[in-house]
């Protein structure tokens, strides 16, 4: 056996991610860029503040008239924001002062309101000590002219699009999305729109890897379903090889009707390799054309999802220039044991229930790799170890979160050895 046949996970994960191109950059509306990737060094514009201004409703002071421990100040001038004030505060005197208003020349302290008391219109007692620069926000504290504010790499999040705004951004240059096609196989498959009919299975992988690629903010073109015949799988994988990422679902293992590996080595396609130890998951290959990408999934529902996951995800977002691929994993609690035999990493659906101790574990009931409703309840998937020999209930676990929402650097699996 070719020693690309039968990878660990994270041989296969490593080797998938070598083969990934930089997808190349585009300039975009600012309103269009949430998550993103920023792809230039944003550098401010002006200072900002752009001149020392009150962080409190309240008054303007010289600290120095306060050095007693406390003053009446005689109320001199009325500072709004957006107002620009020229006249000095002089010994004595103070200026009512709203958050974000400029500091008047002479006053270098900000006393808020509520530390205060007006004996009368023109007079403000005060009567604590204050030191020079309280609650006074100094000039290009935020940001200052020229500095870098975001460095290319960042991901655009609802903060970064805030500072981009803020430095005028209209239009900003990020990485570009893949261009990603599904194309579901298999003689049995029965599309959404077409006619009931009991006898026949219903295409749902199509659905559930474009959700998955949707959940990246990528929008792919499914092409359809192609029959278990060498010439339709050819017409509809030569269509899919024109995108930056091709998956195929089903009709990729060695059964007799199993046409998709053989045709896309005749459309020119390197497969790298064609078997994980993964459960659920095999059989699953990986090959490329050029730059093209493309994935043989598994047909079954639970195994084309779970290898998404591990193997087709982690290359979009690094295609896409995201510094973090892979799935958060979490420290969790087994509710119950898990048997398991020696041999391949396991990914059990489970649902994840926070108790006093932290975070508990079950599995969401049966497990087999073709009932997709254990996706449709799970939180995450418990991975057990390639070399487990099952876990024991209230032993630690590491659970992957399909929550969407986080994302780590390193993959649990690489730097394994088969
Ligand atoms: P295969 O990988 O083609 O041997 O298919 C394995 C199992 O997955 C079979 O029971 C297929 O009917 C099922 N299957 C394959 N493709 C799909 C699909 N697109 N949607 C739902 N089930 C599928
Ligand atoms: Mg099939």
């Amino acid at each position: 056996m070719n020693s690309h046949s039968n990878l660990s996970v994270g041989e296969a994960q490593a080797r998938v991610l070598q083969c990934v191109p930089s997808g190349g950059i585009e300039e975009i509306p600012l309103e269009r860029s949430p998550g993103r990737m920023l792809a230039e060094d944003v550098r401010a514009n002006r200072d900002l503040p752009p001149c020392d201004v009150s962080a409190m409703d309240g008054f303007a002071v010289r600290s120095a008239d306060l050095t007693c421990g406390g003053a009446v100040l005689t109320l001199a001038l009325d500072i709004k924001a957006g107002d620009r004030p020229q006249k000095v505060i002089a010994a004595g005197e103070c200026a009512r002062i709203m958050t974000g208003a400029p500091v008047p020349p002479g006053a270098d302290a900000v006393i808020r309101v509520e530390d205060t008391r007006m004996p009368s219109d023109r007079r403000v007692e005060i009567t604590l000590p204050v030191k020079a620069g309280n609650d006074i926000r100094a000039r290009g504290e935020v940001m200052k002219n020229g500095d870098v504010v975001l460095a290319a790499g960042m991901e655009i999040t609802p903060g970064v699009i805030g500072v981009l705004a803020t430095v005028k951004r209209a239009r900003v240059l990020v990485r570009r999305r893949p261009r990603v096609a599904i194309v579901s196989s298999g003689n049995e498959l029965e599309a959404l729109d077409a006619p009931f009919d009991p006898e026949r299975i219903p295409e749902s992988n199509g659905y559930a890897l474009a959700a998955q690629i949707q959940a990246q903010g990528i929008e792919p073109a499914r092409l359809g379903i192609a029959r278990d015949d060498p010439r339709e799988l050819a017409d509809i994988l030569r269509q899919g090889l024109e995108y930056d990422v091709l998956l195929v679902s089903g009709g990729s293992s060695v059964g007799a009707h199993d046409h998709v590996r053989p045709t896309l080595e005749a459309l020119g396609v390197t497969l790298h390799f064609w078997c994980v130890k993964i459960k659920p998951g095999h059989p699953m290959a990986f090959g490329t054309r050029g730059e093209r990408l493309v994935f043989a999934l598994p047909g079954n529902p639970v195994s084309s999802m779970v290898c998404f996951e591990q193997f087709v995800g982690p290359a979009l977002r690094v295609f896409m220039g995201h510094p973090r691929p892979f799935r958060r994993v979490v420290a969790a609690t087994l509710a119950h044991a898990v048997r398991h035999r020696p041999g391949r990493t396991e990914f059990v659906r489970v649902t994840l229930r926070r108790n006093a101790d932290g975070l508990r574990v079950a599995s969401t009931g049966m497990q087999g790799s073709g009932n997709i409703c254990s996706m449709a309840l799970a939180d995450g998937l418990l991975i057990v170890p390639a070399d487990s020999e099952g876990l024991a209930a209230g032993a630690a676990a590491r659970v992957q979160l399909l929550d969407g929402v986080g994302f780590e650097e390193a993959s649990e699996f690489m730097g394994e050895s088969s």
